[in-house]
């Protein structure tokens, strides 16, 4: 008798297919790399590196592991890379352990305002313990605050400079992060976890000839195996030779155990089709994609954080409906068949919990074979949604909004305006399979 389990994934297949992802992290991945993931590969123990393992019987994993890393140096024209990192989040402490030492300074992103929980967020995450942890933030325009970053990075003295985000619509001036970073001899780490594909497809500056080391996780824009690579730039090696021994170091032993290499085949495979012009056309449309889906909402009244994008997403500021409703909105747009998540605005004023906006992009959608007459849809459907939703304002007792927010769901769930969009998506879902490379 089949495990419970597979009836389990053939549900969330379902789901996947019938209704429309717009999580700006999330994607699918090619046959190639989905069908080395469940390959013998991941039954080999490989710690240590290619040449220099501390088990037998790597000669092929060897193999394996050269090819992932030449290509991504090719990929990315540099000259150093570690392909080992188990995700995103290990793969930047790493980078700190390799850079820094406990207590000295590291400068992030705020998270209320796009960055991520890894770049210093304080008390609650490892780089906010580990290091004392100072946070920039954006201007009024949610562009990221030049001004104010330069004037505490000479104040603080950081060690590492974090450019990176997560929820941010506009594209990074990687040369202004640099030149902060040398006012103050600090490093420069880029974190382009969420635009890799975009970079390397030319749809967004890259950070390889400013930054010092680049970290990336390999399966959002970059559409590759769940997974993260840190490069080492030619900058970065010329300000210290042993950098790339650093960082190797800092993952093993520094941080991890034995490789995922079914994961580093996957990367290999990625990394070679992200250098296709399939794919580069694949990037342009994630971005016609976003911006006709951000001109949609605006056109139905929808204010979005910014203004607008310049990348694969966007946040909508639900603000001028009432505080807090990206958790209401969020919920509605799950039953109505969209999928997202609820996000912080950079003028929040409710709270990380109840934040007042909702995150959405469109590398999955797009992934999908979806195009702009489709993102016009999404957005009427969205700003369906919201109208719909929002005249119910999230009371601001405690014990009141949890009432609200049951009874909220418990409605939602039987909607009827809700339930017709999402017979409406799922009639649009069946055109675009979710598996198309
Ligand atoms: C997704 C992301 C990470 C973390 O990656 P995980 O694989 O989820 O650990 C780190 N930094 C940024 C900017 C990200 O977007």
């Amino acid at each position: 008798m089949a495990d419970q389990i597979f009836s389990l994934i053939k549900q969330e297949e379902k789901r996947q297919k019938e209704l429309i992802g717009l999580i700006p992290s999330e994607n699918t991945v090619s046959d190639d790399v989905s069908a080395v993931l469940s390959s013998v590969l991941s039954n080999k123990y490989s710690e240590g590196y290619s040449g220099r393992r501390y088990y037998e019987g790597n000669q092929i994993i060897d193999q394996i592991e050269d090819l992932a890393v030449e290509r991504v140096k090719e990929l990315f024209g540099v000259p150093y890379a570690n392909v080992q990192p188990y995700s995103g989040s290990p793969a930047n402490l790493a980078i700190y352990f390799a850079l820094m030492q406990p207590g000295e300074t590291i400068m992030g992103l705020k998270l209320s305002m796009g960055g991520h929980l890894t770049h210093g967020h304080p008390q609650v995450t490892a780089s906010g313990r580990f290091f004392k942890s100072v946070q920039y933030g954006v201007t009024a325009n949610a562009r990221v605050d030049f001004v104010e970053l330069s004037k505490l990075a000479k104040k603080h003295k950081p060690k590492v400079i974090v450019a990176g985000n997560t929820a941010y619509p506009f594209e990074l001036d990687f040369k202004k992060f640099r030149q902060v970073a040398d006012e103050v001899g600090a490093w420069l780490v880029a974190d382009i976890s969420h635009v890799t594909g975009l970079v390397v497809a030319g749809e967004h500056i890259s950070p390889v000839p400013y930054a010092d080391v680049v970290m990336s996780t390999t399966h959002k824009t970059f559409r590759g195996p769940r997974g993260a690579m840190i490069l080492v730039t030619s900058r970065g090696l010329k300000k210290d030779a042993e950098l790339g021994k650093k960082i190797d170091s800092a993952i093993i032993p520094g941080l991890q155990g034995g490789p995922h290499n079914a994961t580093t085949a996957g990367i290999a495979i990625a990394a070679k089709e992200a250098g296709t012009a399939k794919f580069k056309k694949y990037a342009q449309q994630i971005r016609r994609n976003a911006q006709a889906l951000a001109d949609e909402l605006i056109k139905q009244g929808i204010t979005l954080v910014g203004g607008g994008t310049e990348t694969h997403l966007m946040v909508i500021d639900l603000t001028p409906f009432g505080v807090g409703l990206g958790t209401q909105v969020a919920f509605a747009m799950d039953v109505a068949g969209i999928y997202a998540n609820r996000n912080t605005v950079p003028t929040e004023q409710g709270s990380p919990f109840y934040p007042s906006g909702v995150r959405i992009g469109t590398p999955l959608v797009t992934s999908r074979g979806m195009k702009e007459k489709e993102m016009r849809r999404i957005g009427q459907w969205i700003a369906r949604v919201i109208e719909h939703v929002s005249t119910e304002q999230l009371p601001r007792n405690k014990t009141e909004r949890q009432k609200f927010l049951r009874d909220f769901r418990k409605k939602a769930l039987h909607d009827r305006e809700l339930l017709a969009i999402r017979r409406e998506v799922k009639t649009l879902t069946a055109k675009f399979p979710l598996f198309k490379w």
